[in-house]
């Protein structure tokens, strides 16, 4: 067992005292309080509309079936996310097309994607890894006048900001994700925010099997259950309430990381820019002897993890080659996350630096 672990959230009475609320209610499946959570989230974030989804995986997946993408369409996702971007993709039988990320940070490279696009491209997802923005006024002039959606994953992004405002809310719809790694969680669940009103309808259809009538139970289009429920609702409303101060530490995190290891110089922060109003879930690093660090603070009982590795690697995938994305190679070789999270004591974060300081890297 280790003494810290990678990530640390947490919930309290408050959410146990709204979840009991809820039962004697009889508040169970999706009803009152999810519309109060969506209208939460949706207040939060500055949009009009949001939907609330079992899942992030669910939400993408929604999106893309709410757009009608499916078999002959392409949908370029970047080569450095986590492997639910791609496998949305795929189970609408639509196509994903790769795309390399930069090379100082790991998100889509907008300056290389004109080539990625074709006629049948119906879809490009962005995806702000651990609360980076990927330049999305590129994305939507490289777009224009053309019949393709931006789907922003914000799974790793929520509150967290570029200059224009917040990430995903700056296409036809932002995903974002509920589970336990993320900025609030209530345990799995997921959001899609947009402010197109007729999108936000196909959302809501398309998430109870095209029900338009409830009571007949009439239908007019291909749908699935991609339901909420209030209990989580209820958990969620609470969870909320505990964004201003996990803003708060998170960025405390992220800057006593970026203090110590600027001594420590063979493991680098990869950069995450506060000025913008960027939030870093995670606190990512690299470093070129990675396994090692990893091996040896793992033996010391502090849990680091490798990020998940480049999407290429899924055999199910074509990619026209590895040699395609060098920089996502790079960062699936090098990167690895220290422990953080919502609840993670800061304490943790010195120990956590005083050992990184006792390794000795090879020559
Ligand atoms: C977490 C995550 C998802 C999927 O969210 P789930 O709620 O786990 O289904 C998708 N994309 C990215 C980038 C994520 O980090």
């Amino acid at each position: 067992m280790s003494k810290i672990s990678w990530w640390r959230t947490s919930f309290g009475p408050e959410e146990v005292e709204r979840l009991k609320s809820s039962v004697s209610l009889e508040h169970i499946s999706e009803g009152v309080v999810t519309r109060e959570f969506e209208e939460a989230f949706a207040q939060l974030l500055g949009v009009p509309y949001a939907v609330a989804t079992p899942s992030g995986s669910a939400a993408l997946l929604l999106s893309l079936m709410a757009l009608g993408i499916g078999p002959g369409d392409e949908v370029i996702v970047p080569d450095r996310t986590w492997i639910a971007t791609a496998h949305a993709v795929l189970m609408t039988g639509a196509t994903v097309i790769l795309a390399d990320v930069r090379p100082d940070i790991p998100v889509m490279d907008v300056s290389k994607l004109a080539p990625k696009i074709t006629n049948r491209t119906k879809a490009i997802i962005p995806v702000h890894l651990n609360g980076r923005g990927t330049e999305m006024a590129e994305i939507q002039s490289l777009t224009l006048g053309q019949d393709i959606a931006i789907i922003e994953d914000a799974c790793q992004a929520m509150c967290s900001r570029n200059l224009t405002g917040f990430l995903g809310t700056q296409s036809k719809a932002g995903c974002f994700s509920l589970s336990v790694s993320k900025l609030i969680s209530t345990g799995q669940g997921g959001m899609v925010v947009t402010r197109d009103e007729e999108f936000y309808r196909r959302l809501k259809l398309t998430k109870n099997h095209g029900v338009v009538d409830v009571f007949t139970d009439t239908w007019n289009q291909m749908g699935f259950n991609f339901k909420y429920t209030d209990l989580l609702a209820s958990f969620g409303l609470v969870q909320m309430s505990r964004i201003p101060e996990r803003i708060e530490h998170m960025k405390n995190i992220y800057s006593r990381y970026k203090e110590c290891l600027e001594d420590i110089p063979f493991v680098q922060l990869i950069p995450v820019d506060l000025t913008v109003g960027e939030l870093p879930l995670y606190a990512e690093v690299r470093c070129n002897q990675r396994d090692r660090v990893v091996s040896f603070l793992n033996q010391r009982g502090i849990q680091v993890r490798p990020v998940p590795p480049n999407i290429d690697i899924s055999p199910y995938i074509s990619h026209g080659g590895r040699d395609n994305f060098p920089n996502s190679e790079r960062f699936s070789r090098e990167s690895f996350y220290l422990p953080s999270g919502p609840a993670q004591p800061l304490g943790n974060i010195e120990f956590v630096i005083q050992n990184l300081k006792e390794f000795h890297p090879a020559p």
